[in-house]
């Protein structure tokens, strides 16, 4: 036999470089579902379910084409429980000429398999991953000698190496880069938010929803209504649906959230992007063609343009610029464990029940869920970068080390001094207030800072301020707050800080 092909479960594209110029008669790919992959955390049983499925299918499709694939199902006793013992394992039966992969999307793996050749002794070959709009050197050499990494200049960048939104003499569409200023309105139930695309379990995603059930029983989160799709045709179904019924109030409430409804406009395409069913591309040039139509307005195709190819290429050279430290961050100095209730959604903070729900429900909470409330509480109370970023690893169907890491640690933790934002996203429950319904229903009352039934966010942003002080107190950004904090009477200051105390002394009962 000539080569092994090695295709990971979010590698799941045709276009796949470990693929290009690939033998169908001679060539063997190699895909398993193995027992250290599915378990180096705890991921929600609903990620595993779509994972396993959408690789299952991917394998059938392969087959269909004439490739001849090996594919490895998950059992607990299954003797490779490892990539590295399947790839020893069909070796050693097939003695390949080479073993070729496209490189990993987390460091953990790349960092093995960069490996093999010598623990193995394999000729091993890694190809570049081509499914992103930035290489990782090309981020690479932008990045070098700059002060500052700011995604909105990288975000520019992108959309003149793409065109899109761009017009025929290199100007941003509608004369601005950004409408962001135009996205940050509150949804009253009107208009109303769309049910989100359902793809119903066929008999492959029957068996692997009964695998994860069987087999990780104690993993978080349910399978109970499995509805996303597990195909690029699928997948393809689902961009359909989000640029039909969402994508036109995508901006407008892209920063809302609500006490009824979990998808509200947001596209829920990032499982099929992290996987490779659907491309970066792809569905940016959707949601173009529909503003070209008339059936989206700008502020939302470009916000949705942003978020796809600013945010999600700027993320992920952040994280190949600076892994393997960048994992080990923490500037802020937190020490705290994560509270247990982000594993039960047990606490009496409505917007933090919500979001914890919805996660566990879903595998899935929106971007401002995941920053502004489960975020931001971490962020407030201090807690250790790695345990939150581990709880985020865990329970998103979306996540994979290269996009949830600079997101968590960076983006929400301020553990990395900031290449995420120039001030940490910390927010007072005048924020949650301001952009939900949360707290109409809450337990605690919004607008007190201190008192048995106040807000905790309010406290422990004070808090958050006041013991930062010395990493903040020089940013322009935040001088306003400091103004704020300082203006306060000495015994308000006291007793929103005893409040704060308080209550991060009784974290697990909030
Ligand atoms: P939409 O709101 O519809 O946005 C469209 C697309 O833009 C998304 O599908 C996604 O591909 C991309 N996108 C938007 N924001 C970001 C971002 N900040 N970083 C990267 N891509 C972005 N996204 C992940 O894909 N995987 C993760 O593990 C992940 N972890 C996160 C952890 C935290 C703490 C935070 C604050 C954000 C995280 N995000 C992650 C980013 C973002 O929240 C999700 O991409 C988004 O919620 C996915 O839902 P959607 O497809 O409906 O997104
Ligand atoms: Fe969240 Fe505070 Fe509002 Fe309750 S009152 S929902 S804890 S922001």
């Amino acid at each position: 036999m000539a080569n092994l092909i090695l295709i990971l479960g979010d590698q799941l594209s045709p276009r796949l470089t470990a693929l290009d110029g690939a033998d169908k008669e001679n060539d063997l790919i190699v895909m398993a579902e193995v027992h250290s992959e599915a378990s180096y955390t705890n991921h929600h049983k609903k990620k595993l379910a779509f994972i396993f499925s959408a690789m299952r299918h991917f394998a059938q499709e392969l087959e269909r084409e004439g490739w001849r694939v090996h594919y490895q199902h998950y059992h607990p006793d299954n003797p490779a429980q490892s990539l590295e013992q399947v790839i020893a394992e069909l070796a050693r039966e097939h003695r390949p000429e080479r073993v070729i992969t496209t490189e990993c999307g987390e460091w953990r793996l790349h960092n093995q398999v960069s490996q093999w050749h010598k623990t193995l002794g394999l000729n091993v070959e890694i190809r570049p991953d081509t499914r992103f709009v930035c290489a990782i050197d090309e981020f690479a050499r932008w990045a070098k000698g700059k002060k500052q990494l700011r995604m909105e200049f990288f975000y520019r960048e992108m959309r003149k190496k793409t065109g899109l939104l761009m017009t025929p003499d290199g100007q941003p569409e509608g004369g601005h880069w950004n409408f962001d200023a135009d996205n940050r309105k509150k949804w009253t139930g009107k208009p109303p938010a769309p049910a989100p695309f359902r793809e119903e379990p066929d008999a492959i995603t029957t068996d692997v929803i009964e695998l994860v059930n069987e087999h990780f029983s104690e993993h978080f989160g349910t399978t109970d209504d499995f509805h996303y799709a597990v195909t690029a045709e699928q997948a393809r179904q689902a961009l359909g649906h989000f640029v039909d019924f969402a994508l036109p109030c995508f901006g407008d409430y892209q920063d809302a959230m609500s006490d009824n409804e979990d998808w509200l406009f947001h596209s829920i395409l990032s499982p099929y992007l992290n996987t490779g069913l659907l491309e970066p591309t792809e569905v940016c040039e959707e949601a173009v063609r529909a503003w070209h139509a008339g059936r989206a307005p700008l502020n939302a195709v470009e916000g949705f343009v942003r978020q796809v190819i600013g945010w999600r290429e700027f993320v992920r050279g952040i994280y190949w610029l600076l892994m393997p430290a960048y994992a080990e961050e923490n500037r802020l100095g937190n020490t705290r464990e994560l509270p247990w209730f982000y594993w039960t959604g047990d606490t009496k903070m409505r917007c933090m029940h919500k979001a914890i729900d919805a996660t566990a429900r879903n595998a899935y909470a929106h971007h401002i869920q995941r920053l502004m409330v489960t975020g931001n509480f971490a962020l407030l109370a201090g807690v250790k970068p790695e345990a939150i970023c581990d709880w985020y690893l865990a329970v998103y169907i979306d996540a994979f080390d290269w996009v949830e890491l600079p997101n968590t640690l960076g983006m929400v933790m301020h553990a990395d001094g900031g290449y995420l934002g120039s001030k940490p996203y910390a927010a007072s429950g005048k924020y949650i207030q301001r952009m939900s319904d949360h707290c109409q229903n809450c337990h605690y009352r919004v607008q007190d800072a201190t008192g048995d039934k106040a807000c905790p966010f309010n406290s422990l942003y004070w808090h958050f301020i006041d013991r930062h002080r010395q990493d903040f107190a020089n940013n322009p950004r935040m001088t306003m707050m400091y103004r704020n904090w300082d203006k306060q009477a000495p015994e308000r200051r006291q007793a929103i800080l005893a409040r704060a105390d308080e209550l991060l002394k009784d974290i697990e009962n909030l």
